[in-house]
């Protein structure tokens, strides 16, 4: 049977870096609620199966399971994730729960869903962020993300020994995500990175490309952060 990764939010930033990056190692299905999807596995050629889909949704998720059908999945990234950073006494229950639901549920329903479809070796990577170590303005964010590193721990003791689940931290990444951030604020955050510079999305697709691979076969359940060393201090 053969073979494909799963890759989710792949329309832009970290999540189309992961694309480009894996596109040359076989089958990708990327997924997206962004249309442009299309456009994205256009460009990576006859390697990668577009599905448009939101991911909240149960009708999304179907229509991945459907896409993925007939193959045995190797990989899946789950990386589809928004912001809605408020102060806390602003912050309302809808905005809340709609960051939860996308960046955790969307991730706990899709692997939950997938999981039959694994074959042996395959290789779980949930896109957490630094934040789950807690950020200021992010209280719906870091929980969403501090939830996906349980649900990281907890799969990987269950799905072993078959299939491998981590997390990976990115701290700022040069994304379309950072780049609505305020210019004054952006700076502030890269004076507290001690590689004095935001990530690339290529510096976290290299990760992404090793941990699906079999040079990772004995890394399990683990949280692991790309951040300039910005937990650090
Ligand atoms: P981005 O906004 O550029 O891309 C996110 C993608 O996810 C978009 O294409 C969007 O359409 C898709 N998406 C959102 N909700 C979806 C849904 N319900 N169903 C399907 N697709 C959906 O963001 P990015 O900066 O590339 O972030 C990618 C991941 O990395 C996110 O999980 C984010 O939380 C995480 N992260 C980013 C940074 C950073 O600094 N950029 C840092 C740490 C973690």
């Amino acid at each position: 049977m053969k073979s494909l990764v799963v890759v989710t939010g792949a329309a832009s930033g970290i999540g189309r870096a992961i694309a480009e990056r894996l596109a040359r190692r076989g089958t990708l299905l990327i997924v997206d609620r962004d249309p442009s999807v299309a456009e994205v596995a256009a460009e990576l050629g006859t390697q990668a199966i577009a599905v448009e889909a939101d991911l909240v949704t149960n009708e999304g998720v179907a229509c991945v399971v459907e896409a993925a059908s007939g193959f045995s999945i190797r990989g899946l990234v789950n990386n589809a994730g928004i912001t809605r950073d408020s102060r806390l006494v602003k912050m309302t229950a809808d905005q809340f729960s709609e960051v939860l639901d996308v960046n955790l549920g969307a991730a706990y329903r899709l692997t939950s869903s997938l999981i039959p479809m694994m074959g042996d070796g395959a290789s779980v990577i949930n896109i957490s962020s630094r934040s789950y170590l807690g950020n200021f303005g992010q209280y719906n964010y870091a929980t969403s993300k501090g939830g996906l590193v349980g649900l990281t721990r907890a799969l990987a003791i269950r799905l072993a020994p078959k299939v491998r689940v981590n997390a990976i931290a990115p701290g700022l990444i040069d994304t379309p995500m950072t780049a609505a951030m305020p210019t004054e604020v952006l700076a502030k955050l890269v004076a507290r990175i001690p590689l004095g510079r935001p990530g690339r999305g290529d510096e976290v697709a290299a990760l992404v490309e090793f941990l699906l691979s079999e040079d990772a076969s004995y890394i399990t359940g683990q949280v692991h952060i790309v951040g300039g060393g910005r937990s650090l201090i």
